[in-house]
């Protein structure tokens, strides 16, 4: 297969890089990570140049764009850093649950109002004791009259304490395991919400949080996607969330290695360059060819996306190739750097913290294999 960009694809991708440098660069980036802050004033830009709606169809107002445009999209938006990127990709493939199931109601309600920057999304799978397990969810939804009333405790909903937040709860309404599931549109002020914030050492600029749901009341017109379809609704969430998350650890990756490049080439010990001695030269190499094999996989899984392909097993594929890769890219830039590369303002410790979550975040490693081996069937 040929994955070379078309022109169209290669404009995207300069438009992308030259607004990272302009508009973020690493001094804002290693603010907003040390300082915890969403960063909105990108966000708002992103919203004016009508991104945020990239994945919408143009009758939503959206720019109805394919998910290689989207990939690009992630690869850049993550150049400096995974975090900020989660903060972009978070609310795009998550609002695109409300194109794809949502009600005209629904649509009517939220999108116009997503594309300004305003309204914000966060998607709430995760419980205390449904980790990987995410189908043994067991906050519950119950019917009264015209509104669910939710009880039950979330972990990990990313971003559910900002402003203009709507949460998309996967809940249980019924005791089939995969079948008694629902997604339902959980405002985050709705009374009887408590959200938590969780002081971890990733995801710093979107936050994550703890949600306890205490006889929470919505009305039925919340639920997303028909009842009992919530697995479903979530299988096609995780799939572009996943193919996201590759993207960008590609893009990071990138970023990482340069970083690396430049700081040996520069660094003299023993009267010669850090890159000139075998065993750096050698593990930079070797990173280079595994982030070439990385972002072909993406660009493979995003590519049969677009076709409207089964792409379980590549997507999983790109999602833990794409995330070891960025892992051994920033576990040996921090050892290139010796001790600097333990300081923010060299930007190493931000890569590996943000690289190592991703062999946990969306869906673990371990997890990603079970999928390929089932695919595979074994
Ligand atoms: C910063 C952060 C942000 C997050 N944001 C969100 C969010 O916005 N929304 C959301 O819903 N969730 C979110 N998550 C949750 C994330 O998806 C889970 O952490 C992940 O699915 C793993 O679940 P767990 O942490 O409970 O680990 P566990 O499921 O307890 O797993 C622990 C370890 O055991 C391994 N393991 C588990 N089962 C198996 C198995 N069958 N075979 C082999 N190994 C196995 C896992 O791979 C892992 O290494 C976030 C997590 C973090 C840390």
């Amino acid at each position: 297969m040929d994955f070379r960009h078309t022109e169209e694809q290669k404009m995207w991708l300069d438009t992308l890089d030259r607004f990272m440098e302009k508009e973020v660069g690493r001094e804002y980036t290693r603010k907003h990570d040390a300082s915890r802050q969403f960063p909105e004033e990108i966000y708002y830009k992103v919203a004016e140049e009508g991104w945020l709606g990239m994945l919408l169809p143009e009758d939503l107002g959206g720019m109805g764009l394919d998910p290689v445009m989207y990939a690009i999209f992630c690869e850049k938006i993550a150049k400096f850093s995974l975090d900020t990127a989660a903060c972009f990709m978070q609310m795009i493939f998550t609002a695109n649950n409300l194109a794809t199931h949502g009600t005209k109601e629904q649509q009517e309600k939220y999108i116009p109002s997503f594309l300004k920057g305003d309204q914000r999304f966060a998607i709430s799978i995760s419980e205390p004791n449904a980790g990987s397990d995410a189908a043994a969810a067991s906050t519950k939804a119950v019917l009264d009259g015209d509104h669910w009333v939710i009880n039950g405790a979330k972990m990990w909903c990313s971003g559910a304490h900002h402003k203009n937040t709507t949460i998309v709860l996967m809940a249980r309404t019924s005791q089939e395991r995969y079948d008694g599931l629902t997604t339902i549109l959980v405002p985050n002020d709705t009374p009887g919400l408590e959200i938590r914030k969780l002081d971890t050492i990733v995801r710093k600029s979107l936050g994550t949080t703890q949600c306890f749901y205490d006889n929470v009341r919505v009305p039925v017109a919340n639920t997303l996607g028909k009842v009992g379809d919530g697995w479903n609704v979530i299988g096609k969430h995780l799939q572009l969330e996943r193919m996201s998350l590759a993207a960008s650890y590609v893009g990071n990756a990138r970023t990482a290695l340069d970083d690396t490049i430049r700081y040996t080439k520069d660094r003299k010990q023993f009267g010669k360059s850090l890159s000139s001695f075998q065993v750096i030269k050698h593990r930079i190499a070797e990173n280079e060819y595994e982030l070439a094999a990385a972002r072909l996989l993406v660009y493979n899984a995003a590519t049969m996306l677009a076709r409207g392909e089964h792409a379980l097993k590549e997507v999983s594929m790109a999602k833990v190739f794409a995330v070891d890769t960025a892992f051994k890219v920033a576990f040996n830039g921090m050892q290139a750097m010796g001790g600097y590369g333990q300081m923010p303002e060299f930007d190493m410790e931000r890569y590996f913290r943000e690289a190592k979550h991703g062999m946990v975040g969306g869906g673990a490693n371990e997890i990603q294999r079970s999928i390929i081996a089932k695919e595979m069937g074994i």
